[in-house]
C-alpha cells in the first residue's frame, strides 16, 4: 500500500457504514498520518477489532449522548505509531483503542456512563497540556478485558 492509496481508503471509507453513525474512515483517519504522509490502512485484524469496538462502545456513547464523537485516532501501523511514540504493545496498533471526545460533554460524564454501561478493558482520562481526550479499548474475547478505570496526565497513569 502506498500514502495515495491510503488516502484514496479515507474517501471511500467515508461510504461504508459500520453502523448508524461510524464508517470505515474513522477507522484509518490520523491527522498524524496524514500532515507526515504515512501510509496508515487497516489490516483484516485491526478493521475486525476496530468495528467490535464501534459496536461495543463508540456507537452506544453516541446514541446516549446524541452529539457526534469525534474520534481523532484509531489504528496506528507500525510506522504511524513510531511517528507518534507510541509503544508498539499499544491497542491502537491492534485496532482495539480510540481516542475521542464530543463537543461540548464533560471527558468526566462520558468516563463514567462507559464505566456504569459498557463493557471495555482499559478507559483512560488523558490530559496533556491542553489537550484532553478519551482513550478507551475493547478486547473481541471478553474475558481479556479489565475493565481499568485510569488517569494519564503525559507521564504517568494513575488510578481513576
Ligand atoms: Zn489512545
Amino acid at each position: 500500500m502506498s500514502y495515495k492509496s491510503y488516502l484514496e481508503y479515507l474517501k471511500q471509507g467515508h461510504k461504508i457504514n459500520i453502523t448508524e453513525n461510524f464508517t470505515l474512515f474513522e477507522i484509518a483517519n490520523s491527522a498524524t498520518a496524514i500532515a507526515r504522509k504515512i501510509e496508515n490502512t487497516p489490516n483484516k485484524l485491526q478493521t475486525d477489532n476496530a468495528v467490535n469496538l464501534i459496536k461495543g462502545i463508540l456507537q452506544p456513547v453516541r446514541t446516549f449522548f446524541g452529539k457526534a464523537v469525534i474520534v481523532e485516532c484509531m489504528i496506528r501501523n507500525t510506522e504511524l505509531n513510531k511517528a507518534v511514540g507510541g509503544v508498539s504493545t499499544s491497542q491502537h496498533a491492534k485496532g482495539e483503542a480510540a481516542d475521542f471526545y464530543i463537543k461540548g460533554i464533560k471527558l468526566e460524564i462520558i468516563v463514567e456512563y462507559i464505566r456504569k454501561n459498557l463493557l471495555f478493558d482499559q478507559l483512560i482520562l488523558e490530559r496533556v497540556g491542553n489537550a484532553a481526550w478519551i482513550h478507551v479499548s475493547l478486547c473481541k474475547i471478553k474475558s481479556k478485558n479489565r475493565k481499568m478505570v485510569l488517569k494519564y496526565d503525559g507521564k504517568k497513569y494513575v488510578k481513576y
